[in-house]
């Protein structure tokens, strides 16, 4: 293939990856959004984490950051071209057969484990007074957020997110729809640990379920005192590493118990959260 080929070839794959990205993060987001934020609004109220709606100007700055991070979701994609050009193929396969549906499966919660471990410890890493006023403040801007801000990153940021992907599929072999799987997997979950509203029952804390998956609760604390609760989608390295937030199991209970009905504040401006300015850079 001569290179004018392959540039056309990144250029189309980048677009493809981002405006795929780009139409499961609008749906999801827009249907989260639209059932708490607008048709269900005073129904749901008891169960927003924190009380108070996004400040003014939050949700334009969350998409405006979501939409940048997508084009770098697909950049990273882009280049996978090039490596292939290079000689070094994904490990991305079909049909099915080739590896059954034992694996199909099994390569989807492989993926999923991988990723848990990957956002832990590059996301304490970005916490290092070093790195989070130049990659990771960005995201922290929505210290009560919404399901907009599932990739509101800064773009240094949302290149170290999209580093999942070619992890993956360099090292495991996946059916290419088992990674579509994950990858909308990963992305309604993050959509829903940022809607601002926890969806479990009260008692859900209290299983086995409980206490290896991790709520909206848990990820909506992690923006508002922003030095504990890493974790993605399980509680297991938070638990594990000791970084749970005291708060969390209470702060669960008081929303999961609050009387039905509840005044909803007044929208106000959208401040820089004290606990993200309280963050000095060596
Ligand atoms: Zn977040
Ligand atoms: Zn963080």
């Amino acid at each position: 293939m001569t290179l004018r080929k392959v540039i056309l070839r990144a250029l189309s794959e980048t677009w493809e990856f981002a405006f795929g990205g780009f139409v499961w993060y609008a749906a999801l987001a827009g249907i989260v959004w639209l059932c708490f934020y607008a048709l269900f609004r005073r129904r749901a109220q008891a169960r927003k984490i924190n009380p108070r709606p996004p400040g003014r100007g939050q949700v334009p700055f969350e998409i405006r950051q979501s939409l940048l991070s997508l084009l770098a979701f697909g950049l990273t994609s882009g280049a996978t071209v090039f490596i292939r050009w290079g000689g070094l193929r994904t490990r991305l396969y079909q049909p099915i057969d080739r590896h059954g549906w034992e694996w199909f499966a099994a390569s989807i919660v492989l993926c999923i484990v991988i990723h848990d471990a990957y956002f832990y410890w590059t996301h304490r890493l970005m916490h290092h007074p070093r790195l989070f006023r130049r990659v990771h403040r960005t995201h922290h801007l929505s210290g009560n957020p919404t399901p907009w801000a599932a990739y509101s990153f800064s773009i240094p940021e949302a290149f170290v997110q999209a580093g999942i992907g070619p992890l993956l599929v360099y090292t495991v072999p996946m059916h290419y729809s088992a990674f579509l799987f994950f990858m909308t997997w990963q992305i309604a979950f993050n959509v829903f640990g940022h809607s601002g509203y926890e969806i479990f029952p009260r008692w859900f804390l209290g299983t086995w379920a409980g206490k290896f998956l991790n709520t909206p609760t848990h990820h909506a604390l992690h923006h508002e005192k922003v030095v504990a609760n890493f974790g993605l989608y399980f509680n297991v390295w938070d638990r594990l590493c000791g970084t749970n937030h005291p708060d969390y199991e209470g702060r669960f209970a008081a929303v999961t118990t609050r009387p039905s009905r509840q005044p909803a504040p007044a929208e106000t401006a959208w401040p820089v959260p004290a606990t993200v300015s309280a963050v000095k850079s060596d």
